[in-house]
């Protein structure tokens, strides 16, 4: 294992030409602390644990120093947010230390989130705040343990030094680390200023590193697009079937390699409720759960276009009508998935919607609903009260249930209940939950977000002692709210 002194970097994106980025030096913060650490991911990286409990870990981890071999940028990229274009964005906030190549020989960039102002800060402060980072550190691991694309954080550090708000907060660095950071509004940047030549060294700097396959074949740009529709189909399909929400999926936020990327007012539903809106300044509901599918096309279209000057139009047209083919086919494999389904009927899809409805018109919580169908017993003489019980319409669950238990009896013999487990999560990251760990950060104890990671890191297992942890915000507890604002 490495010190940090000693970490491979090998920065490929900080040698692309100067169009790319801007050097920037990572502003200080005063006397910093660490907040937490991942453990696990420091050592798939290679980093050695021990190195956590140095000051300078800390100081590297806040900015404050710089780690030998890094060579700090921020990438400009433009986006089309809540629908709007805007000719240029960039990491306002966020420094790229370098990249890093891990023991297994996959490259890793180290993210910076905070640590300062850039050339593309706009009027922001470059900070972030603990509140933020601490449900981004903690969302990252969830949505790995739970099997879904995304980028995750080394660390958090702090600072005393105060952050404005909507009150004042204090200073974190969040540590971030992804197998790349390009977005859909990288290449929508210089595809409106009308410069191919730098599209098309995106494209093949993105193929080479992250779609080797395709990498130096003459049909590599359209089969590239054809590859980031199928991966962004497959992630929106894995974030309805958990009941994850983004929040502001705006073409900045949109990750070129697939991955969950920018943890803003994100949210798990609780309540099944399709047109759930967890982001409270999205007034309209352009991002609501259920639009998120269309969405996800709405922007690969953005993206499409951004690749014209590589690709024929018409050919970019029937790659997009991909998307909804991959999504559905990959929706319903995780559904059924979730119903201990593995053969594929046609009438599966029917029997998934009808039990959505019936979820839906009960309000019934859609992580806790899930996990208790894994115990059905489809014994006819067993009444299954623990699932009907939260359903309005117990008869109507019945009816449902003669349904599910000839599928089922279609199913090969095996443990369906541990299959199930094992794909229905005990354990989300609730926003009560995420809160309870920041309320506690903020006044100093840091043992709630280690114990809260500890939990979302194996969200399947049982965790009897945890109990409290896997059950939805208590009836009448007001709802938290979430904005923009981080
Ligand atoms: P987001 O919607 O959080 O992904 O942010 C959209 C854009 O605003 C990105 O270009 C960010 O870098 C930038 N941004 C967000 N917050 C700040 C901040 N506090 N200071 C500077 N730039 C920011
Ligand atoms: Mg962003």
């Amino acid at each position: 294992m490495n010190k940090l002194h000693e970490l491979d970097f090998d920065n490929t994106y900080s040698r692309l030409p100067e169009a790319f980025h801007r050097r920037v030096e990572p502003t200080p913060l005063p006397n910093p602390y660490l907040v937490s650490f991942n453990r696990g991911l420091a050592e798939e990286l290679g980093i050695d644990p021990s190195a956590a409990s140095d000051q300078d870990f800390t100081e590297f981890f806040t900015g404050n120093r710089l780690l030998p071999g890094s060579e700090p940028i921020s990438a400009i990229y433009a986006g089309h947010q809540f629908g709007a274009w805007v000719p240029q964005l960039g990491d306002g906030r966020a420094i790229l230390l370098g990249e890093i190549v891990s023991p297994s020989g996959a490259r890793f960039d180290l993210q910076l989130k905070g640590a300062g102002m850039t050339p593309f800060s706009r009027m922001g402060d470059g900070r972030a705040v603990l509140r933020s980072t601490v449900r981004e550190y903690l969302c990252g691991e969830a949505m790995h343990a739970l099997g879904i694309p995304t980028t995750r954080a080394l660390c958090i550090t702090g600072s005393a030094a105060p952050v404005y708000r909507e009150k004042v907060e204090t200073a974190a660095v969040l540590t971030r680390v992804a197998p790349t950071h390009v977005r859909f509004g990288s290449f929508e940047l210089f595809a409106s200023r009308g410069q191919k030549e730098e599209v098309r060294i995106l494209a093949d700097y993105v193929i080479d590193g992250y779609y080797p396959d395709l990498s130096g074949r003459e049909d590599r740009y359209i089969e590239f697009l054809r590859e980031v529709i199928a991966r962004t189909a497959k992630l929106l399909a894995a974030w309805q079937a958990v009941g994850f929400s983004h929040g502001v999926m705006n073409t900045d936020n949109m990750s070129i390699v697939g991955l969950t990327l920018d943890y803003g007012p994100f949210g798990f539903l609780d309540e099944f409720d399709p047109s759930f809106i967890c982001n409270h300044s999205d007034h309209g509901g352009r991002y609501a759960y259920h639009q998120q599918p269309n969405i996800g096309l709405w922007n690969l279209s953005c993206f499409a276009q951004s690749l014209l000057s590589l690709i024929d139009r018409d050919a970019a047209l029937s790659a997009l009508d991909e998307y909804e083919p991959v999504f559905v086919g990959e929706y319903f494999r995780l559904m059924r998935a979730k119903l201990g389904l593995s053969e594929q009927f046609d009438e599966d899809s029917e029997l998934i919607s009808d039990l959505l409805l019936q979820m839906q018109q009960s309000a019934a919580d859609y992580t806790v609903f899930f996990r208790r169908m894994c115990d059905f017993n489809p014994n006819p003489v067993v009444q299954n009260w623990e699932i009907k019980g939260m359903l309005v319409d117990p008869s109507g669950f019945d009816k449902w249930a003669v349904r599910y238990r000839e599928r089922l009896a279609c199913e090969p013999m095996g443990d369906r209940s541990a299959r199930m487990k094992a794909v229905n999560p005990k354990f989300i990251l609730r926003n009560h939950l995420a809160q309870d760990a920041i309320d506690r950060a903020e006044a100093g104890d840091f043992s709630e977000i280690d114990k809260l990671l500890s939990i979302l890191q194996k969200p399947f297992d049982e965790h009897p002692e945890h109990e409290d942890y896997s059950k939805p915000p208590a009836i009448g507890t007001p709802k938290i709210v979430v904005s923009c604002s981080s």
